[in-house]
């Protein structure tokens, strides 16, 4: 074999794998196209010495070139088989993605008990020894650290207190174990209305022993989930107690993520592993101080920036007394805000999410990171909602389509230079310009009459309006 006909061969390959990318109804019309398109490419450059090495490199110039024209028409035929002419482009399925998209951020923000916890009404202040020498009746204490008692009852409505330590814990089924416990009042989860259940008899006091709430994650890890937990008996440290429920939802955000809490025990107070003083916010006070002002903070920040950073203008028209109706234009604004809407509650829950997901919640960088995730989601979406907003017909919603570059850009104060859309339903047409002017500023529409409908072809799927 002549090195001519390695190249030769070479050449075939590649049309050979660019014919393959072609959809097969359309590939040996194309594979035929290109080798006839080769042999052309061949003789034009080099008549006599085809195994000339500069034709060799514009007839691998032109087999390279067929992949992008295959390419392009793998592409088109997966638009025109995956999505159909009537919902391709179409309003309610934008809006339907977009609530497709809000649902999972909204799912998260109310199923993970590590946002739940931080979005709930509990506040945690640490507890200073050297103020304090016996914890007695914390909203007292609490007062004393910062706001007047007045404040201080205005915004909780209810007042707890734990301190950490560790202990060695056994039970019947389970081995000596090292927990984190938390010692707590024996009305700790009824004042602070935190969530427990399995709850047994054990959790109303029947039993004069000290009770034990575990947490979830030691419920499942150390006693399989079982439902019968409750009543069992567990020494922790040097104290019997009774299992008496599990906590769950925001209890598990507290400080130092305590295996379990040992409510009422005769414990004397004082710890070098931490103490902490819990307050349950009345409505008044999450309304000031909730963890959904940082996010609403960030989004209203956005709205604010939004006329300086997005451009907002959704066009004019060209002849005023052919503009849509009424209700047509107060469908176009109705679709604006609903999209925004949508918008605005995924920036909240998802910068909610991302605010207490990947960092520890009650840190200084889980608030920045939820102000400047709200701000730049709030921001984004404002300026892709006009941006797809400006690029929509009027009267049917849908985008516009079939764009054409249409003047030259040295023409621009003389004639015409921009792009033009079109309805593919023959409502408008929209005149983009390529630089604003002093006489064509924005872009501006044509609505076309019913005499122009004929000229467009309804599509399967796409009826008249
Ligand atoms: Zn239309």
């Amino acid at each position: 074999m002549t090195s001519q006909d390695a190249v030769r061969r070479l050449h075939l390959g590649l049309i050979r794998g660019a014919s393959l990318l072609v959809p097969v109804r359309r590939r040996s019309d194309w594979w035929q196209e290109w080798r006839t398109e080769l042999w052309y490419v061949l003789r034009e450059c080099s008549p006599k010495a085809s195994d000339n090495p500069g034709s060799i490199l514009e007839a691998t110039a032109f087999c390279l070139g067929a992949y992008q024209d295959a390419i392009w028409l793998r592409r088109r035929s997966w638009q025109e088989s995956r999505i159909p002419a009537r919902i391709r482009g179409s309003a309610s399925v934008c809006l339907l993605l977009l609530i497709g998209m809000f649902f999972p951020a909204w799912g998260i923000a109310h199923f993970s008990s590590r946002v739940a916890a931080a979005t709930s009404r509990i506040q945690v202040y640490p507890w200073r020894p050297s103020d304090h020498r016996a914890p007695c009746d914390c909203a007292f204490d609490l007062a004393a650290d910062g706001p007047p008692l007045r404040t201080a009852q205005l915004f909780f409505d209810g007042f707890s207190h734990y301190a950490i330590t560790h202990e060695t814990v056994r039970a019947e089924a389970m081995p000596g174990t090292e927990w984190t416990v938390a010692h707590a009042r024996s009305d700790f989860f009824a004042a602070l209305h935190l969530p427990l259940r399995l709850l047994g008899p054990a959790a109303r006091g029947s039993d004069k022993l000290p009770r034990l709430v575990l947490s979830d994650e030691t419920w499942r890890r150390h006693f399989g989930g079982s439902a019968d937990i409750t009543g069992t008996k567990v020494r922790v440290g040097s104290v019997d107690a009774i299992v008496a429920g599990v906590a769950f939802g925001s209890s598990m955000g507290l400080p130092r993520n305590p295996n379990a809490w040992l409510l009422g025990s005769d414990r004397e107070a004082g710890t070098d592993d931490g103490e902490f003083v819990v307050g349950r916010l009345s409505p008044v006070g999450y309304f000031d101080e909730g963890r959904w002002t940082l996010s609403a903070g960030g989004i209203l920040l956005a709205f604010l920036l939004a006329p300086f950073a997005v451009h907002i203008s959704t066009g004019d028209y060209s002849n005023r007394e052919r503009k849509p109706a009424l209700w047509r234009r107060s469908e176009f604004w109705a679709f604006l805000i609903a999209k925004i809407t949508v918008l605005v509650g995924f920036a909240y829950f998802a910068s909610l999410d991302l605010g207490c997901l990947f960092v520890k919640p009650s840190s200084p960088a889980s608030a920045y990171i939820e102000i400047a995730s709200s701000f730049a989601f709030c921001l984004l979406g404002l300026s892709w909602a006009f941006s797809d907003q400006q690029r929509r017909c009027p009267f049917c919603l849908r985008r516009m389509a079939h764009p054409v570059a249409v003047g030259r850009p040295s023409r621009t104060f003389l004639a015409w230079n921009g792009t033009e859309m079109v309805c593919e339903s023959g409502h408008a047409l929209l005149h983009v310009p390529e630089i604003s002017t002093s006489w064509f500023s924005g872009q501006r529409w044509v609505c076309l009459d019913a005499s122009w409908r004929f000229m467009f072809t309804p599509r399967e799927g796409t009826g008249p309006l």
